[in-house]
């Protein structure tokens, strides 16, 4: 079985995260990805995320349609921080997955604090990190022992961010092709991002 991992705040899953998982998908031959919600991201203030339960709902609602992706709680169900190392190991753990079938996405903004993160060399040893360029990345802001680690992808590049979602929900403006249909709505509905 070769896995990707993608974990994520996914506060919304937007068509970035989608579109990148889908075409990594195809192109590495992976047999599933799993976008795995972080309960409380390390770097990011909880107090200014949505709850869990609507960022769980949004994600069910965009892989529901696609065989190849599957949500992974195990963030959620562990509680606290929710550190990558851990949840790699746990998964190598309890499903046997070896460091060469095991790989993780991210995008490329995450790569300047990568460094921060709890035990990165770790984390670079025990999978193959896989990163998707996004818009103002500059190889040099990245230190040479990570970047010697990891590998670019050739993925489309979308200039999408969850953070641009929500400010343009709050601010009237359409999120519309953003966000799949029933995200929108889900939004809508639940009144999100006011
Ligand atoms: P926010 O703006 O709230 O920080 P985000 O859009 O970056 O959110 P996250 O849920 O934090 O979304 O992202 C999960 C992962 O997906 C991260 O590794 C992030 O870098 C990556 N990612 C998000 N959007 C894109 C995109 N448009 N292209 C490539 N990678 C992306």
């Amino acid at each position: 079985m070769k896995i990707c991992l993608f974990g994520g705040t996914f506060d919304p899953p937007h068509i970035g995260h989608l579109l990148i998982a889908q075409t990594i998908f195809e192109s590495e031959h992976f047999d599933k990805l799993f976008f795995i919600p972080a309960l409380n991201p390390p770097h990011k203030d909880s107090d200014a995320i949505t709850p869990i339960e609507h960022r769980v709902n949004m994600l069910e609602l965009v892989i529901k349609d696609n065989p190849h992706f599957e949500i992974s709680d195990l963030e959620v169900k562990r509680g606290g921080v929710s550190y990558t190392i851990d949840t790699i190991q746990s998964l190598k753990k309890e499903n046997g997955f070896g460091s060469d079938d095991l790989y993780f996405l991210l995008g490329s903004d995450t790569l300047k604090s990568f460094h921060k993160w709890k035990e990165p060399e770790s984390i670079l040893d025990e999978c193959q990190v896989i990163v998707a360029v996004r818009p103002g990345f500059r190889p040099s802001d990245i230190p040479a022992w990570i970047l010697s680690q990891i590998r670019f992808a050739n993925l489309p590049r979308i200039e999408i961010s969850a953070t641009t979602i929500r400010e343009r929900w709050r601010t009237d403006k359409t999120i519309r092709y953003m966000v799949t249909q029933p995200v929108w709505e889900y939004i809508n509905k639940k009144n999100l991002y006011l």
